[in-house]
């Protein structure tokens, strides 16, 4: 590859800027293409503000290039779920048995426009803003863009699509028949609502992620640092109970006080909120292979969108980006042999995390308002005190560390196994020793 060749990036979102900027760092000169125009002197759509937490793999991967306080400087820790139940008082379970670690609320408008900042900031980036990829021949690395001026055509040694769940460079490769995609949607929407603050205070405990779970639906909310909540629900699209059967205002009124009632005087705009606001799909993206020929691949949601139920998509995508660089290392920066490299590494443990996240919606909306689930989690907390380091829960091998997802789902299998043959073996004890007090009460 010549020095001024370009690579060009397909989306200017989380994982593209992220990307831009190492790649930037490795002396590489970074083309970053953007459908959108600059965020940055923009507005928010409404109801699509999103607030994501960003936990450890993502801040690993901003501390990598001493990105993590400037970022955080504009997130908010939260060390718990604060449980609402229909009626009775709010219940809080920390999420690290140490209570102290925290996953972190932070808008995802901000954390773009930081990133965007700093990946205009290199010399070696240049952002087109206004381009949308439309076209990509992945044997001549010819990318075709619509712009405001009309059709652009560019070429680049290598390709990289970080252009979202609904990628376009994924798309031109199915086209060329070179790639393969499954699209599992739920029959779950999401709908963002808000608190807003009251007397100048947060409506809610800042420090926890709230939830309302409803056992076929739910509600979480979010702090945001101008004391704020955004509430996202996560309800059936269809059927009874649904946001297809809930439209005329006294409708949502009544039944936000029947199974949200500590919502109602906290959200003044309520009805607006969920009348005017839209509805999000949800659904897990896979494909196969993420690159073609170590030319073209494919980066974050683009190569594997998730459903956000462990809030893991932002934190995988930039993880993806860590391990492409290091693949770059390895490699000698041989995309050719990088990016299959890349793409070996990361699949299983995008598959890994797209589960997990699958079956966390099930604990959230669900399982944690129960007895079982709270006893659960302290008989948890009391192994992982117990066996430090030997012992460590889902949660916190999923939020606290940079394990690979795949290795903590195999961990999780034998820790369940040895507290499986533990149970029993205390229960095989407990049955001999009632039944030599039987033994002896008959003697007796
Ligand atoms: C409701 C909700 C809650 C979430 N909560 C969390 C959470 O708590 N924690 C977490 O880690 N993740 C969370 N996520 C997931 C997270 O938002 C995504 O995983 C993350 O944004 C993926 O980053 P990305 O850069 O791959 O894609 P995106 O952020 O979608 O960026 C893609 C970019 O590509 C651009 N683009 C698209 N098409 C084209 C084109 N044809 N040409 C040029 N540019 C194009 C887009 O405009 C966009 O800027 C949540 C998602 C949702 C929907």
């Amino acid at each position: 590859m010549s020095e001024r060749d370009e690579i060009a990036v397909v989306g200017a979102g989380l994982a593209g800027c992220l990307l831009a900027c190492y790649l930037a760092r490795r002396g590489y000169r970074v083309a970053l293409y953007e459908r959108r125009p600059d965020p940055r002197t923009g507005k928010v759509e409404r109801g699509r503000s999103i607030n994501l937490a960003l936990s450890e793999r993502g801040i690993d991967a901003l501390r990598r290039i001493d990105l993590d306080e400037r970022v955080l400087a504009d997130a908010l820790p939260m060390r718990g779920r604060m449980i609402h139940p229909v009626s009775g008082e709010q219940q809080f379970q920390s999420y690290s048995v140490s209570g102290d670690r925290a996953i972190n609320s932070i808008s995802r408008g901000a954390l773009n426009n930081a990133l965007l900042d700093a990946a205009a900031a290199l010399p070696g980036v240049r952002i087109a803003f206004d381009h949308r990829l439309v076209g990509l021949d992945p044997t001549t690395g010819e990318l075709t863009f619509e712009t405001p001026q009309g059709k652009v055509v560019e070429t680049a040694p290598v390709v990289l699509g970080a252009d979202g769940a609904g990628s376009a460079v994924r798309g031109q490769l199915l086209g060329y028949g070179v790639l393969t995609e499954s699209l599992d949607f739920l029959d779950y929407g999401y709908k963002e609502l808000a608190i807003p603050p009251v007397g100048g205070e947060f409506a809610l405990d800042p420090g926890a992620l709230h939830i309302w779970p409803r056992g076929t639906s739910m509600m979480i909310a979010l702090p945001n640092p101008d004391r704020s909540f955004t509430c996202t629900l996560f309800w059936p699209t269809h059927g009874t109970a649904s946001f297809a059967s809930l439209g005329s205002p006294a409708a949502i009124e009544q039944h936000f006080a029947e199974h949200y009632p500590d919502l109602i005087p906290l959200a003044p705009n309520l009805v607006d909120d969920y009348q005017h606001n839209p509805v999000g799909v949800l659904g897990t993206v896979r494909c196969a292979p993420w690159q073609v020929d170590g030319r073209v691949a494919l980066v974050g949601d683009a190569a594997h969108a998730i459903v956000p139920f462990y809030g893991q998509g932002a934190n995988c995508a930039f993880e993806d980006v860590v391990e492409l660089d290091r693949c770059l290392d390895e490699c000698a920066d041989e995309w050719a042999a990088a990016l299959p490299l890349y793409q070996a590494r990361r699949q299983e443990n995008a598959e890994a995390i797209a589960r997990m996240a699958l079956a966390n919606f099930v604990e959230m909306r669900d399982k944690v308002a129960s007895p079982l689930f709270r006893a659960g989690k302290r008989i948890e907390h009391a192994l992982e005190r117990a066996l430090p380091g030997r012992y460590v829960s889902r949660y916190e091998m999923v939020s606290f560390s940079t394990t690979p997802y795949a290795e903590v789902r195999r961990r999780v299998r034998r820790q369940h196994q040895l507290v499986g043959v533990a149970a029993a073996g205390a229960a095989a004890l407990l049955a001999g020793a009632i039944g030599a007090l039987i033994g002896r009460g008959r003697r007796g």
